[in-house]
């Protein structure tokens, strides 16, 4: 090789187009397209450089499945709908950004290539769901014009991503140096936006992204309202309801929702927010009727069996999904049997008994309810909480009902970009790049899937988001931030978590664009020493307000989340009333003070206060059952995280999260 340039390559606009989601699947759907169209360009970049995969210096590639799907259906020509991802292949571990080191001569011919192969993946994938869809369509849609349809289709999938890449010259003794200016130099380059020449969108926009034309098919259909609503209903009607009521897409947005089943051929959706938010109760009835099947059965009727059938019985009358993809932790326990293994494919609507109520008073436009049907499935469903209630009862435990918020967090690296600029060479940063890869591959599902009930939508290099129940979501943080120090030991890395507890039916727009606020406002708790290594949870209400919980995860070996749990469990087992905090946060007059502008505990009385209300509001026989000197650990413990948690805020705000978790959610 001659002389050598390193090369940045990035695709977006990532949160433009990953967050513009109305269902998880949405959400998923655009961080896999991004994560495979990056595969696309890398394996571009390899395969006109000759072929060796190590041009590519981050991300690695060892063990990236979906890279390797992405390389062998190029290679042999295929498409992915006609060579279906396995499971492992379908999830977006690749992030949306390469650095290479490319001989001087061809990179920027190379990686004009790589930007136009991005494009090119894009409209193939477009064209075959807009190909689905006319076959769907036809003559089922009145006043049909196809010049109007592919006239939209080709103005708005010709190139909506923003691709960006720049080259420096690589002087290998200098390598961190380099890299270095390299990254300046991107930094820079981003800065100046692409400007593209659009002609404007004329009519009503997207309902998702709210900038493009929604489709239509005559001329002028998206200027007249009633025209619009028309063409949408009998859309909706041909492509099996997978567009709510009222919504109006562009072709990139249309794009977004459909490739996973006309693209990539997804067995099932990807978990609800509703699914997430009822798992620790799904999960609570999979143990119990793994234990004892007979303790569910009702005069020679098996009630697990009787709900889903029952159910089954209004999905089509309601138009409501029925089957989706379980949590995985729910699948394995589920044995894959029946009625464990039908129960848990059922979206968590059907968990929740409002689901029924709302079919009756507001069935959806185009349903064909029958009342009595939707009776007895709430029957069924009521009956069967009940059931575990019992159960739960004759056993002394706390048994769960199906809960209606859930967790969604997204981790980021704590100051990255410091950690890769002190590579001394090519061999650092991909010492680093694989131990990223080995985390986002390995450690961060088993630390949200296997050991919790979560799903992630996406975890490559440094950052990632997941659902996660709210039960666990403590748990799944503090797991997922310990596996992120351990696999990155030899960096002395850490990192932020921002999590939000929303209600299942609460705007995904919306829950996404707070929980980037909670990681930004987590990021800002730093102490003296730079240190972030934090976490801030916001509980979304649903009167509209936003409390938030913030500290950093450990103080001089103190850790926070282990303390919380504790506190939830007392609550839950009623060892503890939380009307303490309450007291103690209504004497806010007497305990706050103001230090620097900063609204403070004045840690000397609270910490008094503080055992004096726990020490009211506990039951002491409970207590004593776990062990004679719980009661006063517990105050210690309290004591010290007053100690280290000073701010009111933050800490009322995590003593708000522990009540909050303890008692499921809001109502
Ligand atoms: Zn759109």
């Amino acid at each position: 090789m001659g002389k050598e340039v390193l090369a940045i390559f990035q695709i977006g606009p990532v949160q433009e187009y990953i967050s513009v989601a109305k269902k998880t699947q949405d959400f998923w759907s655009g961080s896999y397209l991004l994560s495979y169209l990056n595969c696309v360009a890398i394996d571009t970049v390899i395969q006109r450089s000759g072929g060796g995969s190590d041009v590519i210096i981050y991300p690695a590639l060892t063990g990236q499945n979906l890279f390797r799907y992405v390389s062998g259906i190029r290679a042999s020509g295929t498409k992915p709908w006609s060579k279906k991802p396995t499971p492992d292949e379908l999830r977006p571990t690749i992030p949306n950004r390469f650095v290479a080191r490319l001989d001087a001569g061809n990179a920027i011919a190379l990686l004009d290539e790589a930007s136009q192969s991005v494009q090119t993946a894009f409209r193939e994938i477009a064209a075959q769901v807009r190909s689905e869809l006319l076959k769907k369509i036809q003559g089922r849609v009145s006043g049909f014009d196809r010049a109007v349809w592919d006239k939209i289709w080709d103005r708005q999938t010709k190139d909506p991503f923003e691709i960006y890449w720049i080259t420096h010259p690589l002087d290998l003794t200098q390598y961190q140096q380099s890299y270095t200016e390299a990254e300046a130099l991107f930094g820079a380059r981003k800065a100046i936006r692409n400007f593209q020449h659009q002609d404007p969108e004329p009519g009503y926009k997207c309902t998702l992204c709210g900038q493009r034309e929604p489709l239509h098919a005559q001329p002028n259909g998206s200027l007249v309202r009633g025209q619009l609503k028309t063409f949408w209903e009998q859309f909706r009607t041909v492509t099996g309801h997978r567009f709510r009521e009222g919504e109006h897409l562009c072709a990139v947005c249309t794009t977004k929702r459909l490739a996973p089943d006309y693209v990539f051929r997804r067995d099932h959706d990807i978990p609800s927010t509703s699914s997430v938010s009822v798992a620790n109760f799904v999960c609570d009835l999979v143990e119990k009727y793994k234990a004892n099947p007979k303790a569910f059965q009702d005069g020679g009727i098996d009630l697990v069996e009787k709900f889903v059938q029952k159910a089954g019985v209004v999905a089509p009358q309601a138009l409501l999904d029925f089957a989706v993809e379980p949590l995985p932790r729910v699948d394995t326990l589920s044995g894959g049997t029946p009625p464990l293994s039908n129960v848990v494919k059922l979206d968590g609507d059907w968990f929740i008994e409002e689901t029924y109520d709302n079919l009756i008073v507001r069935p959806p436009k185009g349903s064909n309810i029958n009342t009595s049907d939707v009776n007895n499935a709430k029957d069924a469903l009521s009956g069967l909480v009940t059931r575990v209630k019992e159960i739960a009862r004759a056993s002394d435990s706390v048994g769960s009902e199906p809960a209606k918020y859930y967790a969604l967090f997204r981790m980021d690296g704590d100051d990255m970009g410091k950690h890769i600029e002190r590579a001394q060479s090519i061999a650092d940063h991909r010492q680093l790049s694989q131990a990223l890869c080995d985390f986002s591959l390995r450690n961060a599902p088993a630390a949200v899937e296997t050991s919790h009930l979560g799903k992630v939508i996406y975890f490559g290099g440094d950052e990632g988001v997941a659902f996660v129940s709210l039960q666990d979501l403590l748990p799944a943080i503090d797991g997922c931030r310990k596996d992120f120090g351990t696999a990155l030991s030899g960096q002395n890395a850490t990192a932020c978590i921002g999590a939000v507890v929303a209600h299942h039916q609460l705007a995904l727009l919306q829950v996404l664009r707070e929980v980037r606020g909670t990681v930004e406002r987590a990021k800002e708790l730093k102490d003296v020493d730079g240190r972030k290594d934090g976490f801030c949870i916001g509980i979304m209400k649903r009167s509209g307000g936003i409390t938030y919980a913030r500290a950093h995860w450990e103080y001089d070996g103190f850790q926070v989340i282990p303390i919380l749990q504790e506190l939830i469990d007392h609550y839950r087992y009623g060892r503890l009333s939380d009307k303490w905090w309450h007291q103690l946060s209504s004497e806010e007059w007497a305990l706050k003070q103001v230090s620097h502008g900063s609204i403070l505990c004045n840690v000397d009385l609270a910490r008094l206060e503080a055992a004096r209300l726990i020490t009211r509001h506990a039951d002491e026989e409970k207590m004593k059952n776990i062990g004679p000197t719980a009661l006063d650990d517990l105050i210690a413990r309290i004591q010290d995280l007053l100690y280290h948690v000073h701010n009111w805020e933050d800490f009322m705000g995590l003593m708000e999260v522990a009540a909050y978790i303890a008692r499921g959610g809001g109502r």
